[in-house]
């Protein structure tokens, strides 16, 4: 049956690469990814230096825009940003003119599900040159880095947590069940040592096992961020009191706030009825839980648009959905035509629209809010769902720069990579995308990426938009 938690859970649907895994748990076998090489690519330029030449600068530093800007990269570093005319051009430096166009950092998407590796490519058509894999298993997700960091295939910069912890009910092969504190603290030993940037914990997960968890990740200086849709005794405020630093789909909150011996109480160690609390919400909770998110800089990651989406409402056409791979399609087919659950959308429905108005209120309290989707659960296409997820950032109140600072900046910061990602100034890796249109003012504009430089490599967003109808 579909589960009441599929958005958390997303990722049993999201199938896996391991073929014998997809049999026990009823997934399906999906045709290989296809993975492409910079090679193949008419369009794809590469220069030591490259100077990015008369566009508007939006450096995701929260400064106003700089007309006619210039900007100079060499090998993947920036090593100059300024007006043009005002700072020398290297007369080697590849120009490219960016004359009406808005020069902006690489996009991050902090929550996605890279499975096998479908689609890859596509992240970089939407200008998403940073991903954070929150799912998976490590042995699918190790080698995915290292190819594209070696640039052996095309895809965005990936972190990884790698398998998530739970304490019973792993919903997914790569939800892992954790007896103990023993067991819990091995297991965060070894993700690290895999080379895992976060640790995910999930579902049922206990206080104590998330006490040990995060003990242990942060003796590595390895942030913890939180799913708990529906937990009974972690709840937002309660994960953060014990050191959580991030809060996925903003789960735990509605548990966190609701009025005392509400309606809503149950046994279950999870259920998709705590979604209801938002119902019987305690403003004087909801304060003071925004007022300890602010105070303990926890980040949280609403990805509204997987919520959008399971709520059961229409969201807009993706004309990007057209350039998905057959076995992204046949993904998306089996998961919708698993079995319905009326009172689970209607919980899901609720939850997107308190969201929304939480992470507005969340936003004018100074709190951290960073974008992430949940690609590839149904609807949302890989890298282009981040541009619907902007849109809905700003629909709740956020200003487009505040949106786009929770897909640069701020997303940086949650990697922990502030010092190298997430703005446009000297010294930093230089990921960048030139769009056609001013974003920072009509959010949808992040929708017109024309070019995207990654790598030391300047990529035409079309032609790689057009990659998979080629084969
Ligand atoms: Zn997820």
């Amino acid at each position: 049956m579909r589960t009441s938690f599929q958005l958390a859970v997303s990722a049993v649907l999201l199938a896996s690469g391991m073929a014998a895994q997809n049999r026990q748990e009823g997934l399906p076998e999906l045709p290989p990814p296809e993975l492409y090489r910079s090679e193949e690519l008419q369009h794809a330029a590469r220069a030591n230096v490259i100077a990015i030449l008369g566009g508007t600068l939006v450096d995701g530093t929260g400064s106003p825009p700089v007309d006619e800007s210039a900007i100079v990269i060499r090998g993947n570093r920036i090593v100059k940003v300024g007006k043009e005319g005002e700072i020398a051009i290297p007369p080697d430096a590849m120009r490219i003119r960016a004359d009406g166009e808005t020069v902006l950092p690489g996009l991050i998407d902090m929550h996605v599900h890279l499975n096998q590796g479908h689609d890859l490519h596509l992240f970089l058509a939407a200008g998403v040159t940073t991903v954070r894999d929150v799912g998976n298993f490590t042995s699918q997700i190790v080698p995915l880095e290292r190819e594209t960091r070696s640039q052996e295939i095309i895809g965005p910069r990936i972190f990884f947590s790698g398998e998530s912890f739970v304490h019973q009910y792993g919903f997914s092969p790569w939800q892992r069940p954790t007896r103990d504190v023993t067991e819990a603290r091995e297991e965060v030993r070894k993700r690290i040592a895999s080379g895992a940037s976060v640790i995910k914990i999930v579902n049922d997960i206990t206080p104590e096992l998330v006490q040990t968890i995060v003990d242990e990740a942060h003796r590595s200086r390895i942030p913890v961020t939180a799913d708990i849709l529906g937990n009974r005794l972690v709840t937002a405020e309660r994960a953060i009191s014990l050191g959580v630093d991030g809060l996925e789909h903003v789960s735990g909150v509605p548990q966190a706030i609701v009025v005392d011996h509400s309606p809503l109480e149950f046994s279950e160690p999870i259920s998709f009825k705590a979604l209801f609390g938002w119902l019987y919400a305690d403003s004087r909770k909801e304060t003071a839980l925004i007022d300890s998110i602010v105070k303990r800089g926890t980040y949280v990651v609403p990805t509204l648009s997987v919520l959008e989406t399971q709520s059961g409402i229409p969201a807009p056409n993706e004309p990007a959905t057209d350039a998905m791979s057959d076995g992204l399609r046949s993904l998306w087919n089996w998961m919708r035509g698993l079995p319905d659950n009326t009172e689970a959308d209607l919980a899901f429905l609720t939850h997107f629209i308190y969201s929304q108005q939480f992470v507005a209120k969340l936003s004018r309290a100074g709190g951290h809010i960073v974008a992430g989707t949940d690609t590839p659960s149904p609807g949302l296409v890989p890298g282009f769902s981040l541009h619907r997820e902007l849109e809905l950032l700003v629909q709740a109140g956020l200003s487009p720069m505040q949106a786009l600072q929770a897909a640069t900046k701020t997303a940086a910061e949650f990697l922990g990579k502030s010092g190298e990602l997430g703005t446009l100034e000297v010294g930093k890796i230089a990921d960048l995308i030139i769009v056609d249109g001013a974003p920072h003012v009509r959010i949808s504009d992040i929708r017109r990426v024309q070019t995207v430089l990654t790598g030391g490599t300047v990529f035409s967003a079309s032609e790689l938009l057009s990659l998979s109808r080629r084969r």
